[in-house]
């Protein structure tokens, strides 16, 4: 059994902690490109979603290196994400790739069901030693996070233009050949030092804009094309409340273990939408309202063509950004998105904000080392 795995920006650096520490085959498949998404969008239904295009690209990329198991997270939900693992199993077959599935989700049948899935991948593993790694992935994955979010932070403020993308990108790379969550920690630490150690601008106080909208165009650098890198390069400060570790630990571990989660985007989303309606919806209402009261200057909701979920959120934005006085941009993504359109509203977005600022409507301004 060769495992493969889906990219969803920083997602592999998570699954590759795991299966390292499990000591399960796997292949990581080439970073999502064009030649990905054609890949993808030659077998997939014209109007299905950006991400299961992307993601069938990935598979059958990592089908040619040779992987024959695909391991994926999600099986049920409102929104067309519920039927995505049974729509990759058959366009799969339909194309004679014979390809196993295991959807890594918290099953209606509960933890026996959840438990059989885990086998298939672990054999006749030790549970002490799946349960340690689980939770070394997971924390894995918040580092990453951490690392990603500085480097947003860095990214603005730096003096030589481009420095804080080439460390982070040779990280990013340097990840695929690191050695367990050991390894990867150690990476992730060295390579804060070094962002640590970029000279920048400490008197500078950047733009801030949040970054709303649905999880997989928010979180993959392919699919919302750089938009941190572009915006850092702007001298706008860029950050996101949804993330690959958040994912992991409310969506999944807390599920499963039936704790409490974290819901604040839903209490702050109430007014304009009280209930869950699939996707990240309530979380983008939720999260514009937040980074509204937090006093930034802007946000930004981006979301594959036909989401959904999104196009509700969106109909919603206007109420929250007349109440609380916050300019929101909606970039919608398909594989027809061209760079140059969407640097051009970046930058009018850009520009609006610094007039607002020149005018004297403020978002509140942190420090680098502000925490
Ligand atoms: S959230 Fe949107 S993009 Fe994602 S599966 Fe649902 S409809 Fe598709």
């Amino acid at each position: 059994m060769k495992i493969t795995f889906p990219h969803m920006g920083n997602t592999y650096i998570c699954a590759k902690a795991l299966l390292d520490d499990l000591g399960i085959e796997y292949l990581i498949p080439p970073f999502n490109s064009k030649k990905t998404l054609e890949i993808g969008t030659k077998y997939a239904p014209e109007f299905a979603c950006l991400p299961l295009k992307i993601n069938l690209g990935n598979f059958l990329q990592a089908y040619e290196m040779g992987a024959d198991t695909i391991l994926i997270t999600g099986g049920c939900g409102p929104c067309r994400f519920g039927y995505y693992g049974e729509m990759h199993r058959e366009i799969l077959r339909d194309i004679g790739c014979e390809m196993d599935v295991i959807t890594l989700e918290w099953p209606d049948k509960g933890a026996g069901e959840f438990l059989h899935r885990i086998r298939k991948l672990t054999g006749k593993l030790n549970p002490y030693r799946i349960l340690k790694a689980v939770r070394e992935a997971a924390t894995t994955a918040m580092q990453a996070d951490d690392l990603e979010r500085l480097a947003n932070r860095v990214r603005p403020r730096e003096l030589q233009r481009g420095t804080t993308d080439r460390i982070y990108k040779a990280f990013l790379n340097l990840v695929k050949k690191a050695d367990g969550s050991a390894g990867i920690k150690k990476l992730i630490r060295d390579t804060a030092g070094e962002l640590l150690s970029i000279e920048t601008d400490m008197d500078f106080r950047p733009l801030r804009v949040g970054i709303v909208g649905e999880i997989y165009s928010t979180i993959d650098p392919y699919t919302n094309l750089n938009i941190s890198s572009r915006l850092g390069s702007m001298g706008i400060e860029a950050d996101r409340r949804v993330t690959v570790s958040g994912w992991i630990i409310e969506h999944m571990i807390k599920k499963a273990l039936r704790l409490p989660r974290d819901l604040s985007y839903a209490d702050a989303a109430k007014p304009y939408l009280g209930a869950m309606i699939g996707g990240h919806a309530q979380e983008t209402v939720g999260h514009t309202v937040m980074y509204a009261r937090d006093g930034y200057d802007g946000v930004i909701q981006i979301y594959p063509l036909t989401c959904m979920p999104e196009i509700v959120a969106q109909s919603i934005l206007p109420s929250v950004e007349k109440d609380f006085d916050i300019p929101v941009l909606t970039l919608i993504m398909d594989e027809m998105t061209g760079e140059a359109g969407y640097q051009t509203r970046l930058e009018a977005f850009g520009d609006l904000l610094k007039k607002r600022r020149e005018r004297g409507v403020y978002g509140k301004t942190v420090a680098l080392s502000g925490g």
